[in-house]
């Protein structure tokens, strides 16, 4: 089964494509993902990615393809898989046709821009270990420490307000045609985001079985 997992940044792609994982045993495949470890391992490509994720800009099409493929070629991905944050273009949609790739589901989070901002503003990153928090929903024992290592806590640079901002403008105006794409081939399932979590996975794994 190849799905995709469509919503704005901070919609909950990562909660609920972990819930999806659990149930049908489908590795998620996060091009965000694949590019922040590029940019980690500062490969050429992960450098030139870093100068348009600083500016809140989405990473050229080329670039996100390339390392796509590559990935979905693992032996973990013959059963099938969970795309996150992939395609967000119409043109991103047309270069997984033409690699002859079939999604069976497109699983669509709809969640409000303010409730989004709230979010993403409020998450706070161990950038030693990795641990991550959010001032209001999981705040660190300490202060502005990590709970693990003891190192400052700090914001990832997409997650300021102003580049929040810019990526949900980006959101709307490239992404969200994608909807139209995917529901005339019968293909879209639209998740309205609840109070809980709990409750929007509930309704994300009812559309995925459905
Ligand atoms: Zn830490």
């Amino acid at each position: 089964m190849k799905l995709i997992l469509m919503g704005a940044p901070g919609a909950g792609k990562g909660t609920h494509g972990a819930a999806i994982r659990e149930r049908y045993h489908l590795p998620v495949i996060s091009t965000g993902d694949l590019i922040r470890k590029a940019m980690q391992a500062e490969t050429k490509a992960g450098e030139q990615a870093k100068a348009f994720v600083s500016a809140g800009k989405l990473v050229p099409d080329e670039m996100v393809i390339a390392m796509l493929e590559e990935r979905l070629q693992a032996p973990d991905c013959q059963k099938g898989y969970i795309l996150d944050g992939f395609p967000r273009t119409i043109a991103q949609a047309q270069a997984l046709e033409e690699m002859g790739i079939v999604i069976d589901r497109v699983i669509d989070l709809e969640v409000e821009d303010e409730v989004i901002v709230q979010r993403l503003a409020g998450r706070l990153v161990c950038r030693e270990c990795g641990a991550t928090y959010h001032i209001q929903y999981s705040p660190p024992t300490g202060a502005n420490t990590c709970d693990h290592c003891n190192h400052l806590l700090s914001r990832r640079e997409d997650d300021e307000p102003a580049t929040i901002l810019e990526r949900l403008r980006i959101y709307h105006e490239q992404t969200e045609p994608l909807r139209d794409y995917y529901a005339s081939r019968g293909k879209l399932y639209p998740v309205k985001g609840q109070d809980t979590v709990e409750a929007t996975s509930k309704l994300v794994l009812a559309a995925v079985g459905s």
